[in-house]
């Protein structure tokens, strides 16, 4: 391919509204166009990179088991009324009607087409198990679409589906997309992690992320440096402490004024303390009563887990007027001790506290020499604060480490969350009706360009791992006449004849803009036919290291070849300078 001919116009500024490295790259070396919030056209360059990607995703799903399919974009309202979700799932949900009058959405996720498809044509457990997949535009209306195609409104999505007789058959499925993913991401060369995730909206018992591991990541993980435990810290599990005993001699708790004192801070000065030595008081709604949730001063408590330790479904912060007229308890100085029969939790750390300051229930006044083992000992506990890096390993002795992620894939087991309110059954060996186990499994196609991108990347731009570049090679050919000319041409000729996938930069521009161009866009090896070219000696630069070096063009392309192929599988790119 000659750059002259190719559809690639590079911009020399970011677009105003790109705020993170990936957008702003995306969009200045070509890649996508916005049209509107969250939607965005792709061009060339990006229509070759997301069609690497499926290929990739498509001969794992193949070879795992799975079968694709297509299903409508375009979705009746009564499938989602029949599972619930019609209801439930609030604005995020693309509405529309026809000029009927019917009501349809755009979907989101495909779980109510495709029970209805399964239930329509799988009637006996001689057909089971199955599991289907599709790659196909999704919509969500998010509330604050962002970063380009990390969070879009319209968004490519490969999910599938599986259908089991049994609970072990489900398990076992989702075993098989769990090693499938794994292989997809290691393939794309991407550094992930699978952690533990809570089910969300989506509901059902079990589910794994795969996150790419980059700073700039949504999402925080944390994962134990001694075994393989690697979690979400929404889900991530910490282990319940033993009391620690009452240090001898410890007085009664005694009351004492902190005048204006509301705030750990504040506390912390007036009485010369620390906030790992106090207890924080977080005051919710929990599904419209008041709730109150303690964890050590210095933590901070963790919503997904309060939700499932109080067993509330909706909860939020509580607005500190209502809560006292609905307590009569004074917010900033609430305590464990003396609560009364207001809802609460204490996190389980709590315990490991030998003496603490808390709040007394009354204005203007704190607790200290609070021992939890003495004075909280018949307290409800539990696993209520975030993880951070340094907490102890649910799992083994080990302890935590923290990352930031972007997720880019999400199993599932739903169990028959879809199918038992959809009454999607199949007769048993005994001709008996039972209900599907299933299970989904998500990746998000057009966010792996953007996680790709946050993950590889430098000043310059892009660093493509070698499986999603759009082109493997660039030969800048710097000369306009002479036998550097005819030499730029062999090289690309002799790739191409290789099956590699290579661009000539031929264009009418000055040594500069090409070098710029290349690196903006990320071509993982270039090389340069200079002006050495008529001792028949280039330069090879590797993207992603920076790593240059001169060679003979003699043997070259052959080598540049074996190295690309390799690279292809998912690992680094290696060549060797010296072939020798
Ligand atoms: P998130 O927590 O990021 O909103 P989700 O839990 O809503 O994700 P799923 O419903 O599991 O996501 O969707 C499957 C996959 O689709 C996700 O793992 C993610 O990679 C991708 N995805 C979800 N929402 C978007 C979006 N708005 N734009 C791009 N990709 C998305
Ligand atoms: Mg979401």
């Amino acid at each position: 391919m000659r750059a002259s001919q190719l559809h690639l116009p590079t911009l020399r500024e970011p677009p105003k509204d790109a705020e993170v490295v990936s957008h702003q790259y995306l969009v200045r070396a070509g890649y996508i166009r916005r049209v509107a919030a969250g939607i965005y056209s792709f061009l060339p360059l990006g229509v070759r990179s997301l069609e690497k990607i499926k290929t990739i995703i498509r001969q794992e799903m193949n070879r795992a088991g799975a079968q694709e399919v297509f299903m409508p974009a375009i979705v009746p309202a009564e499938l989602w009324q029949e599972s619930g979700r019609w209801a439930q799932y609030g604005p995020e949900l693309l509405r529309l009607k026809d000029r009927k009058g019917a009501e349809f959405c755009v979907g989101p996720t495909h779980e109510e087409v495709v029970v209805d498809l399964i239930r329509k044509d799988v009637k006996s457990y001689k057909q089971l198990p199955v599991n289907v997949y599709q790659i196909q535009t999704k919509f969500r209306d998010e509330v604050r679409p962002r970063a380009g195609l990390m969070r879009g409104r319209e968004f490519i999505m490969k999910d599938a589906y599986s259908f089991d007789a049994s609970q072990e058959g489900a398990h076992a499925s989702y075993r098989g997309m769990f090693e499938a993913y794994t292989r997809i991401f290691t393939r794309l060369g991407l550094d992930f992690r699978a952690v533990e995730a809570d089910t969300g909206n989506i509901g059902g018992s079990m589910s794994h992320e795969f996150q790419v591991l980059a700073e700039s990541g949504e999402d925080a993980i944390v994962s134990c440096g001694a075994c393989s435990y690697a979690a979400n810290v929404e889900k991530a599990h910490l282990p319940m402490p033993d009391f620690t005993a009452t240090p001898d001699g410890l007085g009664a708790a005694q009351l004492v004024e902190t005048p204006g004192a509301k705030t750990i801070e504040s506390v912390c000065k007036v009485l010369g303390c620390q906030p790992a030595d106090m207890i924080k008081a977080v005051l919710y709604d929990a599904d419209g009563e008041p709730a109150v949730v303690f964890v050590r001063g210095d933590r901070e408590a963790n919503e997904v887990k309060v939700k499932a330790a109080l067993g509330v479904k909706a909860l939020f912060l509580a607005d500190a007027a209502w809560f006292v007229q609905k307590t009569g308890l004074p917010p900033g100085y609430l305590g464990p001790l003396g609560i009364g029969n207001v809802k609460y939790v204490l996190d389980g750390e709590i315990r490991a506290m030998a003496t603490a300051v808390c709040g007394a229930n009354e204005k203007q006044s704190h607790l200290t020499s609070v021992s939890p083992a003495r004075d909280l000992a018949n307290a409800t506990y539990g696993d209520v604060r975030m993880a951070i890096a340094g907490d102890p390993c649910p799992r083994c002795s080990g302890s935590l480490r923290s990352f930031r992620g972007i997720e880019v894939g999400h199993v599932f087991y739903l169990g028959q969350k879809y199918s038992k309110a959809m009454q999607a059954t199949f007769l048993d060996e005994a001709g008996a009706a039972q209900v599907f186990e299933m299970g989904c499994y998500g990746i998000g196609v057009t966010r792996i360009l953007s996680a790709a991108i946050e993950q590889n990347h430098d000043a310059r731009g892009i660093q493509w791992p070698v499986s999603i570049a759009p082109y493997e090679v660039i030969v800048l050919g710097l000369q306009t006449e002479g036998p550097g000319v005819a030499l730029a041409q062999q090289l690309h000729d002799e790739l191409q004849e290789a099956d590699i996938e290579v661009v000539l930069d031929d264009r009418d521009e000055r040594p500069g803009v090409k070098f710029n161009d290349a690196d903006l866009i990320g071509y993982p090896v270039q090389v340069t036919v200079g002006k050495k070219a008529d001792a028949g000696i280039v330069e090879v630069k590797l993207r992603a290291t920076g790593v240059r070096f001169e060679a003979p063009v003699q043997g070259l392309s052959a080598r540049i070849a074996a190295a690309i192929l390799a690279a292809r599988k998912g690992g680094p790119l290696h060549l060797l300078q010296d072939p020798a």
